[in-house]
C-alpha cells in the first residue's frame, strides 16, 4: 500500500497505527533519508541540501534507494506501507517496474487542506519546516505529486480519506477502507 498527502497531513502517525493493526513494513522515504543525514554518509550529505530547501532528492537516487529496500525479506514476508515514494510520475513508474503484477494493492491519500498542513508544519518546528521549506515542499507537492493521484485512480485502487480530526478517528476511517480488503 502507498499513502499519500501534504506534508504534514499526519502520515508518520498514522503509518505508526497502520503497522501496529496490520504488521506491515514502514517504509518512509523521509525517514531514510534522515538517518542517512545523521550516519553522515555522501547521500546524506547531498541530501540534507535539498531537504533543506524544500526540494526533491533526484529520481534516480531515490528509485535505487527503494528498489533495494523494497528487494529485503522482511517486506517479501509481511507487505509495504510506503510513505513519501512514490513522489513523482517517475518514481510512480520505477515503482511498477520494481513490484510483480498486482503488487499495489491500495492507495490512501489522506486529505488535509493546505492551511491545515501549513500551521501544523509550523507547530512541530522540524529542521527543514522553515517558512520557505514548507511553501517548497507545498509547492512540489501540488505540481509533482498531486497529479500522480490521478494515476492512481486509474489504476482503480485510489481511496481518498479525510485526514482532519482526530488521531482515532482518521484512523478508523482507514481501517473501514482496508479491512475489507483482506
Ligand atoms: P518527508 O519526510 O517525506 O516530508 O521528506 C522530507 C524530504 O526528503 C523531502 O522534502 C525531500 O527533500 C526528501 N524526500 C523524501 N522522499 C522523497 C522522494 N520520494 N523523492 C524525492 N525526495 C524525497
Amino acid at each position: 500500500m502507498v499513502i499519500l498527502g501534504r506534508q504534514g497531513s499526519g502520515k508518520g502517525t498514522q503509518c505508526a497505527h497502520l503497522v501496529g493493526q496490520y504488521g506491515c513494513v514502514h517504509v518512509s522515504t523521509g525517514d531514510m533519508l534522515r538517518a542517512a543525514r545523521e550516519e553522515g554518509t555522501a547521500l546524506g550529505i547531498a541530501a540534507g541540501e535539498l531537504m533543506d530547501r524544500g526540494d526533491l532528492v533526484p529520481d534516480d537516487i531515490m528509485n535505487g534507494i527503494v528498489a533495494e529496500r523494497l528487494a529485503k525479506d522482511d517486506i517479501l514476508a509481511a507487505g509495504v506501507l510506503l510513505d513519501g515514494f512514490p513522489r513523482t510520475p517517475d518514481q510512480a513508474d520505477a515503482l511498477v517496474a520494481m513490484l510483480s503484477d498486482g503488487g499495489l494493492d491500495l492507495a490512501v491519500n489522506l486529505d488535509v487542506p493546505v492551511e491545515v498542513v501549513t500551521s501544523r508544519m509550523m507547530e512541530r518546528g522540524r529542521a527543514d519546516d522553515t517558512p520557505e521549506g514548507i511553501a517548497r515542499r507545498l509547492e512540489l507537492y501540488e505540481a509533482q505529486t498531486a497529479p500522480l493521484l490521478a494515476w492512481f485512480a486509474e489504476q482503480g485502487i485510489l481511496e481518498v480519506v479525510d485526514g482532519v480530526g482526530a488521531e482515532d478517528e482518521v484512523f478508523a476511517r482507514l481501517q473501514a477502507i482496508i479491512d475489507p480488503l483482506i
